[in-house]
């Protein structure tokens, strides 16, 4: 298939590569990034004008929407047009309208697995948008991925994925302010770990990523709290949950009242360039 890759930062650059290395022509692009090993174009659409697949992998809605006015009237018919960034659910929808008014296809198609993930062709994506165009861009979905889930029309991958980092944003502020309680009380961080791992309070936030240092499986907290995933991302997917939850009359108060400690975190104390689970030092440090 010929692919143009929009977009090759942190993500994008080794999605991108996994894709050429499985023998796809893929054609590059970003404003900034330099990816070796890929064939580079000039713009967005001379990368996508003969493309029979378009990834976009960019920060967020607004630029994505730049990005669309410039490749959707640059596109070939039946190319379709995949977005793998996580944006707010309007631009998603948006640009999907716009791909079906130029007569092509649009997925959204925001992913799950961080960088390792990228690497290691294992990230998750959770995909809304046509039956057809999914299937197209299945195989690709299959090289960069261990999984992708269809889950609804335009949007509904955006949905899936803001509604999954609510989720991991609380569980891991209840995780954190558990184990800074748990000090207080004077039980022992392993045998915390060792009870609520195999008991109700279990979640990935606690098995999988543990925020306590030497404890659990290796986690960020292993690494001096180096990302892994950075607690300013954390706190553009709470934006994003808690903006979706406003447009469509959502009642989110533990959604609203994590993205209000990962804003004071990553604005007014030390969060930023942290990981997300460095949220325990800070519970840890403070006193009622
Ligand atoms: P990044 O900032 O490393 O990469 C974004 C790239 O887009 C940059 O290289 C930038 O130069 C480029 N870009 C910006 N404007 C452009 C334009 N107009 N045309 C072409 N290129 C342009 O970010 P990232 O970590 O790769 O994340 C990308 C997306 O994936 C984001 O939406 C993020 O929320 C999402 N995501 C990231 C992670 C992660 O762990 N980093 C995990 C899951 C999802």
């Amino acid at each position: 298939m010929k692919i143009a890759f929009i977009g090759l930062g942190n993500m994008g650059a080794p999605m991108a590569l996994n894709l050429a290395q499985a023998g796809h022509q893929v054609t590059g692009f970003d404003t900034a990034a330099r990816s070796d090993g890929l064939t580079l174009a000039d713009s967005a659409a001379a990368a996508a004008s003969d493309a029979d697949v378009v990834i976009t992998m960019l920060p967020n809605g607004q630029i994505l929407r730049t990005v669309a006015d410039q490749v959707i009237p640059a596109m070939k018919p039946g190319a379709v047009l995949c977005d793998c960034s996580t944006v707010d659910v309007d631009s998603a929808r948006a640009v999907a309208q716009q791909a079906q008014a130029a007569g092509l296809a649009a997925l959204d198609a925001p992913v799950s697995g961080g960088i390792g993930g990228a690497q290691a062709g294992t990230l998750t994506f959770m995909v809304g948008g046509p039956d057809d165009a999914f299937a197209t861009v299945q195989p690709l979905f299959d090289i960069m991925g261990q999984k992708a889930v269809h889950c609804g029309d335009a949007g509904a991958g955006q949905a899936a994925k803001i509604c999954n980092n609510m989720i991991l944003g609380v569980t891991m502020i209840a995780t954190c302010e558990a184990f800074a309680l748990a000090d207080k009380l004077g039980l022992d961080r392993q045998k915390m770990f060792d009870v609520v791992s195999t008991s109700s309070g279990y979640s990935w936030s606690m098995n999988a990523y543990c925020p306590a240092p030497g404890v659990g499986p290796k986690s960020p907290a292993d690494n001096d709290y180096k990302p892994g995933f950075a607690a300013e991302l954390m706190l553009k997917d709470l934006n994003l949950s808690q903006a979706a939850a406003s447009s469509a009359g959502a009642d989110t108060p533990m959604g609203a009242l994590a993205q209000q400690l990962y804003h004071q975190f990553v604005e007014h104390e030390d969060g930023r360039g942290r990981d997300f689970s460095a949220m325990l030092p800070r519970f840890a440090g403070k006193n009622r």
